[in-house]
């Protein structure tokens, strides 16, 4: 043993470790390689970044509330909450539109920070989430957001918003409001990953509700009149 290894716990536990990971690798080569790349190709793969988001196309929203609808049945949202809402905004012009809005799952979240217990959260994959288990339903996290995507659920006494419908993810399944859409005005998927979302996010002019404000919303618009931005 050197000298050291007694300098400090700290760095003879260091030490220690990187002797335990040398020798693990070494193991782990000689003994299993065909098991080790498997395992290796599997966990560099579940590891890969996400970042979850949504394109709303204003154009296509006809105001039907399918969404709206099938958001609240998929989460119990009770009598007067909400998890997703539609805008009905009259154009100088006297023509009519509408912009569904939620939580907008953001970046850097106004509504992370305020959290005296920790409950709201932002998850790796982008998904900004409640722990109820945590949540003391003190409000801040409501006042915080700018877009007033947060409600007090009378039921459970804890804050709710919407989750991007974390539940189906985990299955394998598009958000509820995605799949109920009857026009494909909403269309959900991975920023990180190529495919319908980001080719629709990266290849034309799209918005996002209340920029000035820095949270970074992952919800992007096409077509976001300014009566419904500000
Ligand atoms: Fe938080 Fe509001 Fe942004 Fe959702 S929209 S992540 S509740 S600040
Ligand atoms: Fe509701 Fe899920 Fe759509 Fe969020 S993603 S608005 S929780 S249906
Ligand atoms: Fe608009 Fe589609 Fe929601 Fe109907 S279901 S209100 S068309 S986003």
């Amino acid at each position: 043993m050197s000298t050291i290894k007694y300098k400090s716990w700290r760095g003879w536990l260091d030490i220690k470790r990187r002797e335990f990971l040398k020798a693990a690798a070494t193991t782990i080569v000689v003994a299993a390689t065909p098991i080790a790349v498997t395992s290796n190709a599997q966990s560099k793969d579940s590891r890969k970044r996400k970042r979850y988001a949504m394109y709303i196309d204003v154009s296509k929203c006809y105001g039907c509330m399918a969404c709206v609808v099938a958001c609240a049945g998929e989460n119990n949202v009770p009598i007067g909450g909400f998890r997703t809402w539609v805008e009905r905004h009259v154009k100088p012009d006297g023509s009519v539109i509408f912009v569904p809005k939620q939580c907008n799952h953001c970046e850097n979240a106004p509504c992370v920070h305020p959290c005296p217990t920790g409950a709201t959260f932002r998850r790796e994959d982008g998904l900004v989430l409640v722990d109820h288990d945590l949540c003391i339903g003190c409000g801040a996290c409501v006042e915080a957001c700018p877009y007033g995507a947060r409600y007090m659920n009378p039921v459970t006494g804890t804050v709710d918003k919407c989750t991007f419908c974390d539940h189906r993810l985990a299955k394998g399944l598009l958000p509820a409001c995605v799949e109920a859409c009857p026009t494909g005005a909403r269309v959900f998927g991975d920023l990180e990953e190529d495919g319908e979302l980001k080719e629709l996010v990266e290849s034309q002019p799209v918005e996002v509700l209340k920029s000035w404000t820095g949270a970074e919303p992952m919800i992007f618009y096409k077509g976001l009149p300014k009566e419904a931005n500000r």
